[in-house]
């Protein structure tokens, strides 16, 4: 009965498992922009989950927050002159 040679080392043994516990994610599109999402999740995408806004997008908080560093900066320069 043929045997191993060598005793396999731990961690030739463990790299065996170490993608034991990765999933395939199952992914849904969204109903909004097309592009794929987590089903039963908001969009990162668009931000919008069953037809309805909900979350504002990364590109949308950056616009919202050069926008209230505009009027900050109106402000200042108002109570300056
Ligand atoms: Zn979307």
């Amino acid at each position: 009965m043929p045997v191993p040679k060598r005793k396999r080392s731990r961690a030739r043994r463990d790299s065996r498992f170490a993608n034991k516990g990765i999933k395939v994610l199952t992914m849904a599109t969204c109903g909004n922009c097309k592009s794929a999402s987590l089903p039963h999740a908001v969009c990162k995408t668009c931000g919008h989950y069953k037809g309805v806004k909900v979350l504002l997008t990364k590109t949308e908080r950056g616009m919202k927050r050069d926008e209230i560093r505009k009027a900050k900066e109106l402000k200042k320069k108002g109570a300056q002159a």
